[in-house]
């Protein structure tokens, strides 16, 4: 039996966490929605704005819902869009980037449940603004690589990265999720021929009050100071500016120790 489906699903980027970032769009929605289900990532000041009607869920995999699989969350999805519910899926930063939204369009669309995304401020180009850099800053990059510290594929979950597919001198390297162990990375970075002196940064909290930078280089990156997650890890050479506004080394130790 054909389902008439009255409702409809947004897929919606929630950027990094200030919600001055957020777009108008994303915020109307929010505003709007009947059915809010977002990840770990979204703050509180963001789900503040969803208006009284909204059921608001956390549906992320770290504190929200031990244990929720995808297949759940798209039966969410689409059982409250059948009820005629207006249903906001609330990403951090881009649903695009390492948000699962391929399998959840392709769970609606199988489901014949309207959908809409709507692109958020993804962590690569919320830490590169912290930074105050450009990721193809031209006379140093042709290109951006956005990759996982680690794949997960569906026989692999954790699967290693291999870093060395992904060194490139002419690249800017943004890596999500990047752990906090560097050492196979540095040496697979270095191995494929890149250069100690490549800046690396990383930036913890990108775009909210609780954000942290560290500067260094490829070559000492092993012993970078343990940045609390989520963070993002960025290497290349248009990070040579980050230089001069980055915290230096010490003083990141410094405000994490008093954290
Ligand atoms: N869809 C998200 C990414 C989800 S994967 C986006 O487009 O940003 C989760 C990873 O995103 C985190 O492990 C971290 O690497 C990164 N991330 C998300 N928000 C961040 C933030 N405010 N600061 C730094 N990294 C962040």
């Amino acid at each position: 039996m054909a389902h008439i489906v009255t409702g409809k699903v947004y897929l919606v980027g929630a950027g990094p966490g200030d919600p001055d970032l957020l777009t108008v769009k994303a915020h109307r929605l929010v505003g709007q929605a009947d059915v809010i289900l977002h990840d770990d990532l979204v703050p509180a000041p963001i789900l503040a704005l969803a208006g009284k009607q909204a059921e608001i869920e956390n549906v992320g995999k770290r504190c929200g819902a031990k244990g929720i699989t995808q297949a759940e969350i798209n039966a969410r999805m689409i059982e409250s869009a059948r009820r005629g519910m207006r249903v906001v899926r609330l990403h951090g930063g881009d649903p695009a980037i390492f948000g699962r939204l391929a399998e959840e369009i392709d769970a609606l669309e199988d489901a014949g449940v309207p959908l809409e995304i709507v692109p958020g401020v993804t962590a690569g180009t919320a830490a590169a603004a912290a930074l105050g850099i450009s990721l193809t800053d031209r006379r140093k990059t042709s290109r951006v690589i956005i990759v996982s510290g680690h794949r997960a594929t569906k026989t692999a979950p954790h699967e290693a990265t291999n870093w060395k597919e992904v060194a490139r001198e002419d690249a800017t390297l943004v890596i999500y999720m990047p752990g906090n162990n560097f050492v196979v990375l540095r040496e697979e970075l270095l191995g494929a021929g890149l250069r100690p002196e490549t800046p690396a940064v990383i930036v913890s909290h990108a775009a909210t009050s609780r954000q942290q930078r560290a500067w260094t280089t490829l070559g000492d990156i092993d012993k970078l100071p343990r940045m609390e997650s989520p963070a993002v890890l960025l290497i290349g050479r248009s990070l040579d500016r980050a230089r001069g506004v980055s915290l230096a080394f010490d003083e990141a130790e410094l405000l994490l120790s008093s954290l």
